[in-house]
């Protein structure tokens, strides 16, 4: 199929379909090839995977998945092509590769979100592409519908895509993504702080030179979008106690591959065996989700090295470590001292962590498309030109940083 040629129509669905979500209410899906790919393996996968790693540690009721996750970006793209100007300017082709991309843009998270990625060098963005062109099932339900859709969706995801405004909706300073996450992880983290209005930000939407910009009277609400998202970090992404948690995480996946290569762990780890060993294939990749990671921590919790047995039982009963603000590096010396005289190794019990947010990302250059740009006048210009706060944030000398040092609650100190 000629993809000029292509119409929305040819593969819409007889009956089509609705999921009902607790953000965007109902959910339409009105095409085959959506609907097919909801419904495929590496798709269902996401449901095993939380969106929020250890959040819940905290805000107990953020059990959300990525699953819910990446259907809510693609309904965030599908309202800007109806409710904004947007789709005035795609044609069908790419209003299908733009919400495909939007289903599928978090396919390639592994267990515990950027946590596994830190533990293991995976990038996710890399895996979400080489899942769309070589995952079997993934790849053939979209060469199906149209030759070279699976290509297409990828170069949105790695931003090689031709058509700017696909790359702009999915993936910059303000797109269906974040868009998606800030509203979701509110609502379930049961905080208001990653609220802002989404209808008026898709009715100040606009196209000028290819490229997605804001009417000037948007500038509130983008605002209130920005700040936000920079709440949500420092009161809900950054918290210390979910730091710690992915800390001890890191630590257990730590311990397993060092008593691995020390030969001191034989029981079957089939499924983290690739990461241990760097080769990983898609479908090693596709087969880890966090229910087996947590079969391992129940299982490792009994292991006779008493690094990992300690270190899964705090995970898996919340026995975290206790944390203080980041001083000096004699701070952490002396912390050490202490651990090791109470019996802990220092290399799995005591780690510092740093955490930084930059609000907005103002990058200087005329036509950059990661900047946000606001028509004013007959003039497109950048917002911080435009918004005194995001001005004066930007202007700031120092972004604001939290660094701390956690270790355990029965050190004497
Ligand atoms: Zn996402």
């Amino acid at each position: 199929m000629k993809k000029v040629k292509f119409t929305l129509k040819s593969q819409e669905l007889k009956e089509k379909k609705v999921f009902r979500d607790a953000i965007h209410n109902y959910i339409h899906v009105d095409h085959d090839v959506v609907l097919k790919l909801i419904n495929s393996a590496a798709m269902q996968r996401l449901k095993r995977i939380k969106q929020l790693g250890g959040i819940h540690q905290v805000f107990q009721s953020a059990e959300h998945s990525r699953f819910t996750h990446s259907l809510g970006v693609y309904a965030v793209v599908r309202r800007m092509l109806e409710e904004s100007v947007i789709g005035d300017y795609l044609n069908d082709y790419e209003k299908l590769t733009v919400m495909i991309a939007g289903l599928l843009h978090d396919l390639g998270h592994g267990p515990f979100s950027h946590c596994f990625e830190n533990i293991f060098q995976q990038k996710h963005e890399a895996y979400t592409v080489r899942i769309i062109k070589e995952d079997q099932e993934i790849h053939h339900i979209l060469e199906d519908c149209v030759k070279g859709l699976s290509h297409d969706v990828a170069s949105v995801i790695d931003k090689t895509h031709p058509n700017h405004i696909l790359i702009q909706m999915i993936s910059s300073q303000l797109d269906a993504d974040r868009m998606d996450y800030l509203l979701r992880d509110s609502y379930f983290t049961g905080t208001t702080y990653g609220q802002f209005d989404l209808s008026r930000i898709l009715r100040v939407m606009q196209v000028r030179q290819g490229k997605i910009v804001y009417k000037y009277s948007g500038v509130q609400a983008i605002e209130n979008y920005i700040l936000a998202r920079y709440h949500m970090y420092w009161q809900v992404y950054y918290h210390p106690t979910t730091r710690c948690y992915e800390q001890i995480l890191i630590s257990i996946f730590r311990r397993i591959s060092d008593l691995y290569k020390q030969k001191k762990i034989n029981c079957d780890l089939e499924y983290l065996l690739p990461f241990i060993n760097h080769d990983v294939s898609i479908q090693d990749y596709l087969n880890l989700d966090e229910y087996i990671c947590f079969y391992y921590f129940r299982k490792l919790s009994q292991h006779p090295d008493t690094i990992l047995s300690d270190l899964c039982q705090r995970l898996l009963n919340r026995k975290l470590f206790v944390y203080e603000d980041y001083k000096s590096a004699k701070q952490k010396s002396l912390i050490e001292t202490q651990c090791l005289k109470a019996g802990y190794d220092p290399r799995y019990y005591v780690f510092g962590d740093d955490q930084m947010q930059i609000p907005y990302l103002h990058y200087g250059n005329k036509d950059d498309i990661r900047e946000i740009e606001i028509i004013k006048g007959h003039q497109l210009t950048s917002l911080p030109d435009v918004s005194e706060i995001v001005g004066a944030i930007i202007k700031a000398k120092e972004n604001k940083t939290d660094s701390k040092i956690y270790y355990p609650e029965t050190i004497d100190k």
